[in-house]
């Protein structure tokens, strides 16, 4: 049985997020149920030993929300999370590592690019590597993640490119890990063994091609990038000069917007994650969240759990 944990809904900045003042973290400021910290998940095989999919920076507040991530009664040093999946380099999946300096062993998972962005910015150094272990992952190379006594975790990952860009801080800048686009985005597909059942998690994708499409038909779950409703929100809204499309993310509506891509392809549950907080979609009662919701997709709160 495989269990995943939504740790948090929202994109970088949360819901709302400190100085914003649009209508979305308006209301979320005033009403404490609109509220979603920045995007992390947790999935585990046996419901001990789980692995987080990116730290955000509200991670410690999100263990604490989360009684499945609490050290166990009687452990006077104790975390059940036995490892971090990485899958870009973005401030928002990587500074909640800084949070997990307390001397608990974990490994961390990611792709060579990303570990050498960590290796450039020696505050992550406050992670021994002694205890804490970073582990390069290549793309479409299924590996099982282990939990700290070197034991299987029971979970098969799979990492796939997704069209996406880099880090946004290096924009301009030579990559610490290369050039080549291969690696700065990924999307994950996550396997519990001892079912055979899969999930995808897709925390950033720029489109949508005939070979994700393929990929994801069928699922059970797909937790997928939902961080804009249109392309041109932010401008729109006077929130910024960029599009979603700019940023690396898809549009949750229009005719080439998740929604529509996503919808013919048999997928038992839809959540989005990675919500931005200019998106609508967030409101309980707008249009965009009820057509989101009439085409079957889900807007999670954050401690959302699925079971499958
Ligand atoms: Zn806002």
């Amino acid at each position: 049985m495989m269990r995943v944990v939504v740790l948090g809904a929202a994109a970088g900045g949360g819901v709302p997020q400190w100085n914003c003042g649009c209508s979305v973290c308006r209301a979320a400021f005033a009403d404490r149920d609109l509220r979603r910290t920045q995007a992390s998940l947790a999935v585990s095989a046996d419901g001990d030993h789980w692995f987080l999919i990116n730290a955000s920076p509200d991670l410690r507040q999100q263990v604490i929300a989360t009684p499945q991530l609490h050290p166990k009664p009687g452990a006077l040093r104790h975390s059940p999370i036995a490892g971090v999946i990485l899958t870009n380099g973005e401030v928002d999946a990587v500074a909640g590592l800084l949070s997990m300096r307390e001397g608990s062993p974990f490994a961390i998972y990611a792709h060579a690019k990303v570990l050498a962005i960590l290796k450039a910015n020696s505050i992550f150094n406050v992670l021994n590597e002694k205890l804490v272990s970073r582990r390069p992952i290549e793309t479409d190379r299924r590996f099982e993640p282990t939990l700290p006594d070197g034991t299987p975790s029971g979970l098969g990952v799979v990492a796939f490119a997704v069209p996406g860009k880099g880090a946004w801080y290096l924009e301009g800048q030579a990559h610490p890990g290369g050039d080549v686009a291969d690696g700065d985005t990924l999307g994950l597909t996550i396997t519990d063994k001892a079912t055979g059942q899969s999930i995808h998690v897709l925390t950033a994708c720029a489109r949508v091609t005939d070979d994700l499409k393929a990929r994801l038909a069928g699922a059970p779950l797909v937790l997928f990038d939902g961080t804009v409703w249109r392309d041109d929100e932010l401008i729109t809204a006077g929130l910024g000069h960029k599009t979603g499309q700019a940023m690396g993310h898809i549009a949750m509506s229009g005719d080439a917007g998740a929604i529509a891509a996503l919808g013919d392809l048999d997928i038992a549950r839809k959540l989005f994650v990675h919500i931005n907080n200019s998106n609508p979609a967030l409101l309980c009662c707008s249009a965009e969240r009820e057509a989101a919701e009439r085409a079957g997709w889900e807007i999670p709160s954050d401690g959302t759990e699925v079971t499958l």
